[in-house]
């Protein structure tokens, strides 16, 4: 008898996979181009903290052993930088490690449930479904605003946790803080608000938006950030959650041993001390922002206030353009950016703010298709 493994659990068989953008090697190889601009990602248009280099330079001879378990020294610099209790630390490889633990430490199958937005950041719809556990979904407000009155009806006792994006992925959206803390209020007393920062040092007025930089931050919620962004590592993966201390000591006990390696541990904890490269991480992308949203405007487009280092736009209405076919006619012209029918927009388009030099390449590259398809 032949065994055939079609026999998995029915959440992984109807599995529809994360869908990530694609790769400058892709576009480069398939329309045979010298040059490939990807702003598809929200990557940072720096690169990587040149600190973070050379502490994974200096670390490479290192990589026979095993890193420490738990990377105590990431998690203290973590504690240290935002000056939180260590207890409360969970740094982990990328924040979707992070998210998927969350899931798995509160839901159980069959009883709770897990409510978010639609659309959302994907990770958090594709874990839970993964996890065999019910997602509810709240539609956004027509003006990409989150509906906090339908997302506290979709809340029972039985809702394991509530994840928001602040500022949100893909709209850039970012509510205030006052707005998010009257929300956690209103929540059953077992669930757990995870507000997702990933985008959070993009924001103007950092401090008076994030839920991490606030004294008595009520204990029914929880933050995620990533290194992914402001500090170019997304290749390398680290992201952290700063969490209930209960719920850490959780998260701690059942993670993968290593899963933050030891490249990744001390490339982290030297991009964490690079203010200048941080600094100016987040000085390009809003003088980039700024100068995308005007260009992207005069061409016509609906450019939604973003506090994000991405803008998401519709292109000039009523003019019969396809987001679908300018974002593939893009590709052919080595631009890479983010069509959004997997975000159920399929009108809209998400592009990241690069370097000047890319953005520019980007705005000549839409111009001259949107004038073609004119005439
Ligand atoms: C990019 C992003 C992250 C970061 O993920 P990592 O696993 O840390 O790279 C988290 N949440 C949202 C909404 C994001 O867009």
């Amino acid at each position: 008898m032949t065994l055939s493994f079609t026999d998995v659990r029915p959440e992984v068989r109807d599995a529809t996979p994360y869908s990530p953008g694609l790769s400058i090697d892709e576009i480069r190889e398939r329309y045979g181009l010298p040059q490939v601009v990807k702003l598809a990602s929200n990557e940072n248009p720096l690169g990587a903290s040149p600190l973070a280099v050379k502490a994974i330079q200096k670390a490479a001879s290192n990589v026979f052993r095993y890193p420490q378990s738990g990377t105590p020294r990431l998690a203290a610099a973590i504690a240290a930088h935002h000056g939180v209790g260590l207890d409360s630390v969970v740094p982990g490889n990328g924040s979707d490690e992070i998210i998927d633990l969350l899931i798995r430490i509160r839901a159980i199958p069959g009883k709770h449930n897990v409510v978010t937005c639609r659309p959302c950041f994907s990770i958090y719809a594709l874990q839970t479904r993964y996890a065999g556990v019910e997602l509810r979904q709240a539609p956004l407000k027509r003006d990409f605003s989150f509906d906090w009155e339908a997302l506290r009806k979709l809340t029972d006792a039985d809702t394991a946790l509530v994840f928001v994006t602040t500022p949100d992925n893909p709209s850039g959206y970012c509510p205030s803080r006052a707005e998010v803390l009257a929300f956690a209020r209103t929540l059953p007393p077992a669930t757990l608000l995870v507000v997702d920062e990933a985008y959070m040092d993009f924001v103007e007025d950092e401090k008076a938006a994030s839920v991490l930089h606030m004294e008595n931050r009520p204990d029914n919620i929880a933050v995620i950030r990533t290194l992914s962004k402001s500090y170019g590592l997304a290749g390398i993966r680290v992201g952290y959650g700063i969490l209930p201390p209960a719920l850490a000591d959780y998260a701690r006990r059942t993670r993968m041993p290593f899963s933050v390696n030891v490249l990744a541990e001390e490339a982290a904890i030297a991009a964490l001390d690079d203010d200048a490269f941080h600094g100016e991480s987040i000085r390009v992308v809003h003088e980039g922002r700024t100068w995308l949203t005007r260009e992207l405007e005069t061409l016509g487009c609906i450019v939604h206030p973003s506090q994000a280092n991405f803008l998401m736009f519709g292109l000039p209405p009523d003019k019969g353009y396809s987001a679908r076919n300018v974002f593939e006619a893009l590709l052919t012209r080595g631009v890479i950016i983010r069509p959004l029918h997997t975000y159920d927009l399929p009108d809209h388009l998400r592009v990241t703010v690069g370097s000047a030099m890319e953005n520019k390449i980007f705005i000549a590259a839409l111009a001259s298709l949107l004038a073609a398809k004119a005439r």
